[in-house]
């Protein structure tokens, strides 16, 4: 057999097989050649890359054509970004979560690791945004163009369709779909290997399926091991998608260290080292002339922004419980998930003048708006919620030791309470009722005696009417009155009315937002019934629309009062009574939590419930309150006392209109 030509890249040879007829076998010459090429694709897919890290690929291959600073792509404009995209891709890290703020470009450098993957790591791809609008800007804007504007990435680009769920990007080798949060679940159930979601925290919520991220998430699975997940979002609130990954998920956190560039001591950059002249009080002023600097933590030295920009590059990502450098950590640690922090006083776009602005700002107006874009967008920290949890340990901290349902007794021979007063929240299938003891006189001490759930108008009976609470000497007490609310369920209004039409000391209750007084009176002869006849309602009935901006504002203020001070608002005991031996804590842990759930905003000047939270023991005081001023419990006093000062029980003063509340407590407080 003759010796078969060496081969070429192109060609296969091979043995002629002896059965075939000797005509044809001459004709060959022993050996058949065949011209064989890979197709394009498929030598992309095949090729055998040397590994590049995403941010020197960035430099090599991207182009920004939306930017202050068009042209290639440079990583020393966003120092803090090449490290942090070089760490996505380390073996093992599947999963990467950025809490950032505006403005630090983390948008622009997921899209550099999207064109790092179609040449690296090629796989589907699938890119997430809040809304369609922003979805279809992106890809217009930055992601054709990177394709486009890319040597290496141009020859992939087949072309791109859309359709109601999803714009498709088909490139030779893989496919890119971009879609946005309400679509993610019509997207269908491909598998996806890249998954980048922007800005989680603006993906409006579902509350009949899963969130848009966890049903995206749930499409790597078949990926696992070689998947990676990049979530990103200026926070929100506590419990918003990115400060949650961020805490709980992440398993390693890092934080971005910067070198002084006077003494080289490195540090992370707090809000608290961003100084302005003391004088300067006008936000628009520090903006105008930039006369915001930072503090260097270590020695006198202070930075203009330039110098801000010099200290971010001499930069390094510090692990903050191993405090290790990102790749030592990386090594010796192999998080699987990542997480990152980005305050906005890193980027070299946005000026340190511009953080003192946003905080001057919130500090002129007063505005929980302001506050909230300046921990949002410059702190790059939620603030709502932890705010809400130091409210509900101040509310524990209002316990004495008394246990449930006994009545604080007389000291030193003269009694406390001046009356029982119960305040009933009115639910669909159950009540929740709290019984509070108001003390004498203007600062209205009082005692929670007992709180909890009534299933029917007999419990409530039974617990407001019925029963005797007493002090630890034995004394007795009973309940003076009790208001009910009489708009908390459709059709258990009538019911109310009923209720109280048969027990004089009970009032019905109707709440207003804003009213001219605090308590208005409607005379009440007849209720509708389901019919919409009227039914007369035997003896009549008042019932009492209240201002609950104004009651809400006091109970709020009275809750601010530290415990042992004049006018505190006593809790009993968070200890449950001893029962087998056993204690149990937390008693007051629903009453507390419910007592957190509205706040006051300055802006509508009204008390709203933003996570329609449960407040119905927050309701319930406010009834309390609206009983103890009606039975003028403040003008009391107790037996044997002075009584020059007393009189008779003057009624308050009624408040002019259009007094804000806090003016119309002043006035109350006179
Ligand atoms: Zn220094």
């Amino acid at each position: 057999m003759p010796t078969p030509r060496p081969l070429t890249r192109r060609e296969l040879s091979l043995p002629v097989p002896a059965w075939l007829p000797k005509a044809l076998l001459d004709r060959c010459g022993g050996t058949v050649y065949s011209l064989f090429r890979f197709s394009d694709a498929e030598r992309a897919v095949l090729r055998k890359r040397r590994p590049e890290a995403p941010s020197a690929w960035a430099e090599k291959n991207r182009i920004v054509r939306m930017s202050s600073i068009p042209g290639r792509w440079q990583n020393i404009i966003t120092p803090y970004l090449a490290p942090l995209l070089d760490g996505l891709r380390f073996p093992g890290v599947e999963m990467g979560i950025i809490c950032k703020g505006p403005q630090t470009a983390v948008t622009e450098g997921a899209i550099n690791i999207l064109g790092h993957s179609a040449e690296h790591a090629p796989g589907p791809a699938m890119v997430v945004y809040a809304d369609k609008d922003t979805a279809k800007d992106i890809m217009r804007d930055r992601i054709m163009p990177m394709f486009e504007d890319s040597r290496r990435l141009r020859r992939y680009l087949t072309g791109a369709v859309g359709d109601e769920s999803t714009i498709r990007v088909n490139l030779r080798h893989m496919v890119i779909f971009l879609g946005w949060a309400g679509s993610v679940a019509r997207m269908g159930s491909r598998p996806i290997r890249l998954l980048i979601l922007d800005e989680i925290d603006k993906y409006p919520e579902s509350r009949k399926e899963a969130s848009p991220e966890a049903l995206a998430e749930k499409r790597t699975i078949t990926w696992r091991g070689r998947r990676l997940i990049l979530k990103f979002s200026t926070p929100t609130v506590e419990n918003g998608p990115i400060w949650v990954a961020f805490t709980e998920e992440a398993h390693a956190r890092f934080d971005f260290h910067v070198a002084c560039p006077s003494c080289g001591a490195m540090q992370v950059m707090l809000f608290d080292g961003i100084r302005w002249p003391e004088d300067a009080r006008d936000p628009e002023v520090v903006l105008k002339d930039r006369l915001a600097v930072y503090q260097c933590a270590h020695c006198p030295a202070v930075w203009d922004d330039a110098d801000r920009d010099m200290a971010v590059r001499g930069g390094q990502w510090v692990e903050r419980g191993s405090g290790l450098e990102l790749f030592s950590h990386l090594e010796t640690h192999r998080p699987g998930k990542i997480g990152f922090h980005i305050p906005s006083w890193l980027s070299y776009f946005v000026s340190l003048s511009e953080v003192a602005h946003a905080f001057l700002k919130w500090k002129k107006s007063g505005r929980l708006k302001d506050l909230k874009d300046f921990m949002n967008q410059h702190k790059a920290e939620p603030w709502q919620e932890r705010r809400a949890e130091r409210q509900e340990d101040a509310i524990l901290a209002l316990c004495d030791d008394r246990p449930r349902g006994i009545v604080p007794g007389p000291v030193d021979g003269v009694p406390r309470v001046a009356a029982l007063v119960a305040g009933i929240d009115t639910q669909a299938a159950y009540f929740r009722y709290v019984i509070r003891a108001y003390g004498f006189g203007e600062t209205e001490e009082s005692w929670l005696i007992q709180a909890g759930t009534a299933q029917a108008f007999s419990a409530l009976d039974e617990l407001i009417w019925k029963n005797v609470y007493r002090d630890a000497q034995g004394n007795e007490y009973r309940v003076k009155a009790a208001v009910i609310d009489a708009m908390g369920a459709p059709g258990r209004t009538k019911q109310v009315y009923a209720w109280c039409a048969k027990r004089p000391q009970a009032m019905a209750y109707q709440g207003k937002q804003n009213q001219a007084t605090p308590i208005a009176y409607s005379p009440l002869e007849f209720f509708p019934d389901v019919r919409g006849s009227k039914i007369k309602i035997p003896g009549g009935l008042l019932r009492r629309r209240v201002d609950t901006t104004f009651f809400k504002s006091d109970l709020a203020e009275k809750l601010t009062i530290a415990p042992g001070d004049p006018g505190t608002f006593w809790l009993h005991s968070d200890v449950a009574q001893r029962r087998n031996g056993v204690e149990h804590e937390g008693l007051l842990l629903d009453y507390a939590r419910e007592m957190c759930a509205e706040v006051f905003n300055p802006e509508t000047l009204a008390w709203e419930n933003p996570k329609q939270k449960p407040n119905h023991f927050w309701d319930c005081e406010i009834m309390c309150l609206v009983a103890a001023w009606e039975l003028g419990l403040r003008h009391r006093r107790p037996p044997g006392k002075d009584k020059q000062a007393i009189g008779k029980a003057t009624p308050a003063p009624m408040p002019a209109r259009n007094l804000s509340a806090g003016e119309r407590l002043a006035l109350r407080r006179r």
